[in-house]
C-alpha cells in the first residue's frame, strides 16, 4: 500500500489533516476531523471498554498534563529522556543520530578500507531497516565491487552513526540530506520534553513541563487510588490522555509526532506474581488487535533482547506492525519491577508500599505495564483497512474497518429524491441516529453514494427505494461483499446492530 495515497484520503476525506494549515502547517502536528475523530475515538473507547468496564480488576483515571516538575526528575526523565541529536553545518538537516545508521562494507582488516572512503554507505533510516533506494543501489553497486574475489572476504556492518563518534570515520560519513562530507556535529544530547513556566514568572522556580507519557500520573496517585478502598491487589489504573515529546525527526504521518495519545495499563501486583501477569499482558494485548483485524502477517510480538532492556526492566516485549514505511513499534509492554514505585516513595518520602490483608504482608508492588498509542493504532487501522478493489467492472477505494471501529455504522439513502422515498428514508435514519452513528446522504446516483461511504469505511448502506412503498423492506448492502438483500424497514435497527455485532451477512441468492 502507498502512503502517500492514504495520507491523500485522509485529508480528502475529513481523517486527518495537518496541524494549523492555513499557516502552511507546523512539522509534527496534525487535526483529526470528522471522520477521524470518530475513529480515534472508537478505538480509544474499545481499549477503555475491553481493559476497564469488562473487566474486575481495572479503574481508570484522568490526570493533569502539566505536573508537579518532581515527578519527572523522580522518573529519570529530566535527567535522561533524550536522544543523541546530530546537526548538518552545511544545510542545517537535524537527525536522531540513533536512526542514521552506517552500512560498512569492508575487509577483515576494515580501518584502511573504511578510510579510503569508498567502501562505507550509509542512509538515513528509522527506527525501520529500510534502507532508502538510492542508497540501496549504491549498497548493490558496493557489494559487486568488493564481493569475493576482489578484497578477500568481505563483511558488512550496520550500525548506528552514533557507535562511530570517537573513530576517525566519523569525519567521513556524509550528511543524509545535502552528502557532504565532514558537516556533522558531534551527537547532542536533546532532552524531548516541552518546557513551560507555570504563572507570571518565567524563571527556573516556574519551570514545568508537558507530560512526555501519561505512566506518571498514575504512579504519582498509586496511594490516592489504593486509599479509595475500592481496589485489591493484584489490579491496574488505565489512563487515555495526551503526551508530547519534542521529537527531533517526527515522521511517517501520525506514527511519530510531537502531541499523541497513549493509552497507558499500570497493573500493580505481587512480586512473586509479575511474571505470571508479564506474559498474560504480553498475550491479551497481542490478542486484541489481532481481535480487531490486524490478525495477518503484519503483526508480530517481538521480545526484546536482554541488551536492549532498560536497567530497571527484567522483560519488554513490543507489538509490531508492518507499516508501509517499516515494521515498528504499536505498543511496549514492559515488566518494570517496583522501579518507579521506589522511584516516587524516594523522591516524595511518602510511604507508597501495599499491606497485602490476605497475605499479611507489606511491599512495594512489581508493575506491568502495558504502553500503547491511540494515533499509532490508528495509523494501523487505517492502513491494514486500506483497500482497492473492483466492483462490477468498476474501481474502489474501501476502508475495510472493523465494524467498532467504523466511523459511521450505517447510511441511509432513499433512491430517489421523489416518491415519498425521502421522507421515508429520513424517519429511518432518525430511529437508527438514536441508537448508532449514521449518515443521510440524497445526492447523486446510488452508485457514487455507495462507493463515497465504501470510502469512509462506512460498513453498511440502507436504501429506500421502490419495493419499500409497497412491501415495507429497504435495501441491505454490505461493505465487503457489496452484496445486498432485503430487510423489513420495521426491523432495520435490529438488524443492524446484529450486523454490527458479527452476525454473517446473509449468502447471496
Ligand atoms: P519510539 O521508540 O518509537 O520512539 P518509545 O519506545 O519511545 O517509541 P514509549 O515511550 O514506549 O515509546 O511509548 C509508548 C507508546 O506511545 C508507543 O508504543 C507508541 O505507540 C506511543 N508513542 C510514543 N512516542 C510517540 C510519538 N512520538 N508519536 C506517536 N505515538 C508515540
Amino acid at each position: 500500500m502507498d502512503m502517500d495515497k492514504l495520507v491523500s484520503l485522509c485529508k480528502r476525506r475529513g481523517f486527518i489533516f495537518p496541524s494549523s494549515e492555513i499557516y502552511g502547517g507546523i512539522n509534527g502536528f496534525w487535526d483529526y476531523g470528522p471522520l477521524g475523530v470518530e475513529l480515534k475515538r472508537n478505538i480509544k473507547d474499545a481499549w477503555w471498554r475491553d481493559n476497564i468496564h469488562l473487566r474486575d480488576d481495572m479503574v481508570g483515571l484522568d490526570c493533569s498534563i502539566i505536573m508537579n516538575p518532581k515527578v519527572w526528575e523522580a522518573s529519570g526523565h529530566v535527567g535522561g529522556f533524550s536522544d543523541p541529536m546530530v546537526d548538518c553545518k552545511d544545510c542545517k538537516g537535524r537527525f536522531r543520530a540513533d536512526q542514521i545508521t552506517v552500512i560498512c562494507l569492508h575487509s577483515e582488516e576494515h580501518a584502511p578500507a573504511i578510510r579510503s572512503a569508498q567502501h562505507y554507505w550509509f542512509s538515513a533510516m528509522g527506527s525501520e531497516l529500510d534502507v532508502e533506494e538510492s542508497n540501496a543501489k549504491d549498497f548493490k553497486k558496493a557489494l559487486a565491487k568488493i564481493g569475493p574475489g576482489s578484497e578477500g572476504p568481505t563483511r558488512t556492518i550496520f550500525s548506528p552513526i552514533n557507535q562511530w563518534v570517537n573513530q576517525p570515520e566519523y569525519k567521513l560519513f556524509p550528511c543524509p540530506t545535502c552528502k557532504k562530507q565532514g558537516t556533522l556535529t558531534e551527537p547532542r544530547a536533546f532532552n524531548l520534553m516541552f518546557q513551560t513556566n507555570v504563572g507570571a514568572v518565567a524563571d527556573e522556580a516556574s519551570k514545568a513541563y508537558l507530560r512526555p507519557e501519561t505512566a506518571q500520573g498514575i504512579f504519582a496517585n498509586f496511594k490516592n487510588v489504593v486509599d479509595t478502598g475500592r481496589v485489591k491487589i493484584p489490579f491496574g489504573i488505565a489512563q487515555v490522555g495526551k503526551s508530547f515529546r519534542n521529537e527531533i525527526t517526527p515522521r511517517n504521518f501520525i506514527f511519530r509526532s510531537r502531541e499523541f495519545e497513549q493509552m497507558e495499563i499500570e497493573f500493580f501486583c505481587h512480586p512473586s506474581e509479575a511474571a505470571h501477569w508479564y506474559k498474560y499482558w504480553r498475550d491479551t494485548r497481542f490478542q486484541w488487535y489481532v481481535t480487531h483485524g490486524l490478525g495477518s502477517e503484519k503483526l508480530r510480538l517481538r521480545d526484546h533482547d536482554p541488551d536492549e532492556l532498560a536497567f530497571y526492566s527484567t522483560a519488554t516485549a513490543d507489538i509490531e506492525y508492518a507499516f508501509p514505511f517499516g515494521v515498528s513499534e504499536l505498543e511496549g509492554i514492559a515488566h518494570r519491577g517496583d522501579y518507579d514505585l521506589s522511584q516516587h516513595q524516594k523522591f516524595s518520602g511518602k510511604d507508597l508500599s501495599y499491606f497485602d490483608e490476605e497475605r499479611k504482608e507489606r511491599f512495594l508492588p512489581h508493575v506491568i505495564e502495558p504502553s500503547a498509542g491511540a494515533d499509532r493504532a490508528t495509523l494501523a487501522f487505517l492502513c491494514e483497512a486500506y483497500n482497492e478493489d473492483e466492483v462490477g467492472g468498476e474501481s474502489r477505494t474501501v476502508l475495510k474497518f472493523h465494524p467498532r471501529f467504523a466511523p459511521i455504522k450505517a447510511a441511509v439513502f432513499p433512491l430517489v429524491k421523489k416518491d415519498g422515498m425521502p421522507e421515508l428514508a429520513d424517519k429511518l435514519y432518525r430511529d437508527l441516529k438514536r441508537q448508532f452513528n449514521v449518515f443521510y446522504d440524497e445526492k447523486g446516483a446510488i452508485g457514487r453514494r455507495y462507493r463515497r461511504q465504501d470510502e469512509a469505511g462506512t460498513p453498511f448502506c440502507i436504501t429506500v427505494d421502490g419495493q419499500t412503498l409497497t412491501d415495507g423492506t429497504v435495501t441491505f448492502r454490505d461493505r465487503d461483499s457489496c452484496r445486498q438483500w432485503r430487510v423489513a424497514s420495521s426491523g432495520a435497527v435490529q438488524a443492524l446492530r446484529e450486523l454490527l455485532e458479527g452476525q454473517p451477512v446473509p449468502s447471496a441468492g
